[in-house]
């Protein structure tokens, strides 16, 4: 049985590791990377790295590696490739799991603004403050590049590139995040607004906290539409769970070979 796992996020990985941890005979397990981060963490397992080339690209992946289950694990905001995946899975036959982490809802003393784009992340800020704490990632930072009155501390695994904010620190470095780091990098800089994506999950949810004790208002950017029709699991336990019970449908689990036969 053959699981290809889309990843690039805490949750693939930790999937990839569940099932390194408890080998099962006959499972042959593949993460793929969209290639983005020069160093990535890699997980146990197959790795390959890449674009796909679209929805029929990914179908014809599928098909010629004989694929049995798609585990949708990319991050919320990777929307392209989520669509691509629902449309490849119904295109190959491959039945599609997608895990996606909650988003985070505010609680007593946070003051969230909540905005759809990192275009009306970008318009809202001059009305909140000066000094701005960007954790969105590296690419669209173009969407701040016009804010000149506003100074940037924007925090990602590699370097940005242009077009960004004239007035930008960067600070390279990739979660988890501790609150004591988050409490010092908000009195560092002296922020006094920071910008999140909805990523959810809590190895970057400590600058939320950090903002609530300070009383920073937060910025905080609407995920993106998924497919619908997708079954959603929310950790790596329950995709673990999914992938053993398809592994117990298939001939692989009984030492035999698949019904159908590679390419099939
Ligand atoms: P995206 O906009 O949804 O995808 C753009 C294209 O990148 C896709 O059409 C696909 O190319 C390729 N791609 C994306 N994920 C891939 C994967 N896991 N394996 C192979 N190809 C992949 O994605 P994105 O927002 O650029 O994110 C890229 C990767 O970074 C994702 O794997 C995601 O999990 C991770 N990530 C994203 C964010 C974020 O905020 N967007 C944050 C943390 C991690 P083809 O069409 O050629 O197949």
């Amino acid at each position: 049985m053959h699981l290809l796992i889309l990843g690039g996020t805490t949750e693939a990985r930790r999937l990839a590791e569940l099932l390194a941890d408890a080998p099962t005979p006959g499972l042959r397990v593949t993460t793929s990377l969209a290639g983005r981060v020069a160093a990535p963490r890699l997980p146990p397992g197959e790795v390959r790295v890449g674009g796909f080339g679209g929805a029929d690209g990914l179908a014809a992946w599928l098909r010629e590696h004989a694929v049995d289950l798609l585990i949708d694990a990319t991050h919320p905001f990777a929307g392209t490739i989520s669509f691509n995946a629902a449309r490849a899975a119904a295109t190959a036959h491959v039945p599609l799991l997608a895990l996606r982490r909650p988003g985070w809802t505010p609680v007593e003393g946070d003051t969230w603004h909540d905005a759809a784009s990192l275009e009306e992340a970008a318009r809202l800020l001059p009305g909140l403050g000066r000094r701005v704490f960007l954790t969105t990632g590296r690419m669209g930072l173009a969407a701040f590049a016009g804010l000149d009155g506003l100074w940037f501390l924007v925090r990602s695994v590699d370097a940005p590139g242009a077009p960004h904010p004239a007035r930008m620190e960067t600070l390279l470095d990739r979660g988890p995040f501790t609150l004591e780091g988050e409490r010092a990098v908000l009195r560092r800089h002296r922020i006094d607004v920071v910008v999140t994506k909805d990523s959810g999950g809590a190895a970057t949810a400590p600058k939320l906290t950090a903002a609530r004790e300070a009383g920073l208002p937060v910025v905080v950017v609407r995920r993106p539409p998924a497919p619908d029709g997708v079954p959603v699991v929310s950790t790596p336990e329950e995709a673990l769970r999914a992938v053993r019970d398809a592994y117990a449908r298939h001939p692989a689990a009984r030492g035999g070979t698949p019904a159908v036969p590679e390419g099939g």
